[in-house]
């Protein structure tokens, strides 16, 4: 009874797949994307529900298995993402956690860079390891380090570039070479950048690993999660466990995040042009004694950075201020943040309003002292993901605080 989209012409760009992608329409025809709210779906006939319970016929049954809106998502992240498929995840950790216990078993070993995400981190380092996987956790950006990590054991690579909060960058196309050498996988959690900038399958990577709590939505609504990768891994590794284990993508969840991706191309268009321009003002600020973006020629991996990113910074970054000691840093870092008025103080981040932390106290105030300094994550360390504000009001935000230290 639905209407069925009319074929989409090859050769699409982006900014359009992310609008008419995976459009399935009703019998009514609407023309924003329906939102199928049923965990179950009713069967015309005992046989045919037979069928598709064996899955030798299409058809939904249960939402645990698969959900329209839920499907028009995976769709239309993959044609983002130019992958064959992507599946959906409660979250970017129920995300993780499917590629895990996907892709690994007792005795496998990963390598992983040591700066990703915390409870990727935690993930890898505690869970997994209750389960006799081992995971070594390497440099960022040391290609060396990760090539003599390598084992006969070794099945996963997982990388995450730029990292967050200090946006070190690393080199997909080398770390895959190198994963596909060892007989192994490469997975990239491209949080930070999103297909918009950088797509990893092109890189040579195979999985790639979402939150669409953060720029796929956008705007800071639900939670959600996904993996890219070949039919293969998707249909006949990711999707029965999603089905046994059940960190399913709700479908109102999936249908926000649908209507958030519409908007991905031109938001981090927007967001990455006002970073790269707070970013080199804050670098000409007496008060701030370095910026990590990047966008920025100062930045490391500059030049890596705008082959992978499509020339863009994205939309994170981060700043020192200036103090004579870790207490004078702490203090005129909360100075800054407590001044602000729009920018709000908040650990999140993807989201059109702009939002400032203090990493030290928040996503690694669990560390150890030794343990943030070895993370180059100090007490002076502010944290920015810019939103969609005037540019002006971004800028006169965090002068309240840095013009009277
Ligand atoms: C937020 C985030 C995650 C986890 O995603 P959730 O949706 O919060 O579970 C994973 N990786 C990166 C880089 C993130 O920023």
């Amino acid at each position: 009874m639905s209407v069925k989209p009319r074929p989409l012409p090859p050769g699409l760009h982006r900014e359009t797949l992310a609008l008419h992608t995976a459009l399935e329409r009703s019998q009514y025809g609407e023309h924003s994307e329906a939102l199928y709210l049923t965990s179950g779906f009713v069967q015309p006939d005992a046989e045919t529900s037979a069928h598709r319970f064996a899955h030798s016929e299409d058809g939904f049954t249960y939402a645990r298995t698969s959900n329209p809106t839920v499907t028009s998502f995976e769709q239309r992240l993959a044609a983002l993402e130019g992958t064959q498929a992507a599946i959906g995840a409660s979250s970017g950790m129920g995300a993780i956690l499917l590629m895990g216990m996907g892709l690994l078993k007792a005795g496998d070993h990963v390598i992983c860079s040591r700066s990703m995400f915390g409870s990727t981190l935690n993930l890898f380092g505690k869970e997994f390891a209750k389960f006799g996987v081992e995971t070594t956790f390497v440099s960022q950006t040391d290609v060396t380090e990760w090539r003599s990590a390598v084992r006969p054991s070794t099945k996963l690579l997982f990388a995450e570039t730029p990292t967050n909060p200090l946006t070190d960058v690393c080199d997909i196309q080398a770390l895959a070479d190198l994963a596909h050498n060892a007989g192994a996988l490469l997975a990239v959690d491209n949080c930070f950048c999103s297909p918009a900038l950088q797509r990893p399958v092109e890189l040579g990577a195979d999985l790639i690993i979402h939150s669409g709590t953060k720029y796929l939505d956008g705007q800071g609504r639900v939670m959600a999660g996904a993996i890219c990768g070949p039919s293969k891994l998707i249909v006949d590794v990711f999707a029965p466990i999603v089905r046994t284990a059940g960190m399913v993508l709700a479908p109102f969840n999936a249908w926000v995040v649908t209507k958030g991706m519409e908007t991905l191309g031109i938001r981090m268009q927007a967001q990455s042009a006002s970073a790269l321009a707070v970013a080199q003002w804050l670098e000409t600020h007496p008060a701030v004694s370095r910026v990590y973006y990047p966008g920025l020629a100062s930045h490391g991996q500059h030049a890596l950075a705008m082959r992978q990113q499509s020339g863009l910074g994205g939309a994170v970054l981060s700043f020192d201020v200036r103090g004579a000691d870790a207490a004078a840093l702490r203090a005129n870092a909360f100075h800054v943040i407590n001044n602000t008025q729009v920018i709000s103080i908040a650990t999140n981040l993807g989201d059109t309003k702009s939002i400032i932390t203090h990493p030290a106290t928040t996503s690694h105030g669990r560390l150890s002292e030794a343990q943030r300094q070895a993370a180059g994550i100090g007490q002076g360390l502010v944290r920015l993901a810019v939103g969609l504000e005037h540019l002006d009001d971004i800028k006169a935000d965090l002068l309240r605080g840095l013009d009277t230290l």
